[in-house]
């Protein structure tokens, strides 16, 4: 996808702190954390979001192994984290590319402002 800021990250053509990357997935460092971690997991195809992504929900269990493994990676097992798809306009989505907010090092209220 052109013109795709997270579609450009994930192939390499811009530059980001990358936390980790296997054939579908990448993760990096948000550029504005709202926490002490606070990763994205993309997958490397592009999807608007998760309505557009596949029906076999394959992108999903992807991106929610890679957060297993970057749990262990970032030391984030034992004390938890968030993890958070922001979806439309209601769901305050700003990058059109699919992705899941992981964030940890903090402890987060319920519900969410
Ligand atoms: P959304 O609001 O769509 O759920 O989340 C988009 C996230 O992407 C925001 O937290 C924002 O800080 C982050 N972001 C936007 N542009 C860039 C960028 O160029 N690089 C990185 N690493 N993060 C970005
Ligand atoms: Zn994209």
């Amino acid at each position: 996808m052109e013109d795709c800021i997270f579609c450009k990250i994930a192939n390499g053509e811009i530059p980001s702190k990358l936390v980790y990357e296997d054939e579908a997935v990448a993760a990096f460092y948000d550029l504005t954390p709202q926490a002490p971690i606070h990763v994205l997991i993309v997958p490397k195809r592009h999807y608007a979001d998760i309505l557009e992504a596949e029906e076999s929900g394959a992108p999903l269990n992807q991106m929610a192994r890679a957060a297993k493994t970057i749990a262990r990676q970032l030391g984030l097992e034992e004390n938890g984290f968030r993890l958070v798809i922001n979806t439309g306009a209601d769901g305050g989505q700003t990058v059109p590319h699919l992705h899941m907010h992981m964030m940890g090092g903090r402890a987060f209220g319920w519900p969410a402002g």
